[in-house]
């Protein structure tokens, strides 16, 4: 099916502001909900597809994608949005504060509805690690500081100040919903959606508990030891079910998400799971052959130069790059050999230099053993 264009859906203008696009979304949103829409798959689908407007529009980097390129800019691996896939979980945890107080606040829609009765969740957090190849190579525990809401210890989570303010809500006796006679096309219908005086709790607080205002949650800092597997890149992700936010009163934490992020070698390029190392040598040690240290990520090895190398030989050392991140396998350490030219010398260097310049050995000649130039314009690190 062709898709809509994102401003379209919205109703508003190619240079609508951002606040006329939020509350053109908003009114959307409310418009299409499924609390008062129940079972109309067509609200649903109006519902999806006023999320993924706004969920490219409303975001400065995907909405000038869009401009530029239309639709078929939004799909693919670089911060795509998979519209069809976003399930209604997604849109209420993306979005649900839009729906403000409308709905009963924030976090109200936060969570699952499966089995009638709602899990509500809390709210992902994301953090980044930096990483050193050291710490690549071998895995790490690193223990990560994050400011979160967590749940209050006071009322246990609640938000009441003791357990005789807590009432079973009058309106809709507990249930979390009510149900109400609409008068449709096809004659009277019942239909359900959130109670509006408890926000689906089916609980009403008569008197609030004093640390957390009634929340439920706290503002906490927090340390969080993750164990961080070798081999991983920059930009992947990691999922730590259940170390996000708590969410307002009851339910399960979201999760703490971590990206990964690289710091760079001062020696070692990274490419992929192998590890590239550029190496000068001397013109009398390219010549007469000799025994060089290069640096690994770990500590160094000593290799063997053979006499005649050329300038641009690649020397792969097998197994010595990164472990491959589910544990199969290693990357290799490619040594890039680099002949250094001296840029000043002696007049009594340059005497001798000369003396070579007529030698017969000296004469460049096309050398077939030495691949290293072919494989390197053949896609070698590839
Ligand atoms: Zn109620
Ligand atoms: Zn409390």
């Amino acid at each position: 099916m062709e898709k809509r264009d994102y401003y379209e859906i919205l109703g508003v203008s190619k240079n609508a502001s951002k606040e006329e696009i939020k509350k053109s979304y908003r009114k959307q949103a409310l418009k299409f909900h499924p609390d008062k829409n129940p079972g109309d798959k067509k609200a649903e689908e109006n519902f999806k597809e006023a999320a993924e407007a706004y969920e490219v529009l409303s975001n400065d980097e995907k909405r000038a994608r869009y401009d530029r390129f239309g639709h078929s800019g939004m799909s693919g691996a670089n911060g795509g949005f998979s519209g069809s896939g976003m399930t209604m979980d997604d849109i209420f945890s993306s979005f649900g504060d839009i729906f403000g107080d409308a709905f009963g606040g924030f976090g109200a829609f936060g969570g699952s509805r499966r089995g009638g009765k709602r899990v509500i969740k809390g709210t992902n957090l994301r953090v980044k690690v930096k990483l050193n190849l050291h710490e690549i190579a071998n895995g790490a525990e690193k223990k990560i500081k994050v400011t979160k809401y967590d749940t209050c210890v006071a009322c246990g989570g609640t938000g009441a100040a003791d357990s005789n303010s807590m009432s079973t809500c009058s309106t809709c006796h507990g249930s979390g919903h009510v149900t109400r006679l609409t008068n449709t096309m096809l004659g009277q219908m019942q239909t359900a959606s959130v109670c509006p005086s408890c926000g689906g709790e089916g609980k009403t607080i008569t008197k609030k508990c004093t640390t957390c205002y009634g929340e439920g949650i706290v503002e906490k800092e927090d340390i969080i030891k993750i164990n961080i597997p070798a081999g991983v890149a920059k930009g992947m992700q990691m999922t730590v079910s259940g170390k996000g936010n708590a969410p307002r009163r009851g339910g399960v934490n979201g999760d703490l998400l971590v990206v990964v992020d690289e710091e760079d070698h001062q020696d070692l390029i990274r490419e992929g799971n192998d590890l590239i190392y550029n190496l000068f040598i001397s013109i009398p040690d390219a010549i007469l052959g000799t025994h060089v240290e290069v640096p690994t990520v770990d500590n160094n090895v000593k290799i063997k130069i053979e006499p005649g190398t050329q300038p641009g030989k690649i020397l792969r050392l097998r197994g010595k790059g990164l472990p491959e991140v589910n544990g199969y396998g290693r990357g290799d350490l490619l040594v890039n050999v680099n002949v250094w030219i001296p840029k000043t010398m002696s007049r009594e260097e340059s005497k001798t230099v000369e003396k070579f310049r007529e030698s017969e050995s000296f004469v460049p000649k096309p050398d077939k053993d030495d691949k290293g130039f072919f494989e390197r314009m053949r896609g070698y690190f590839e």
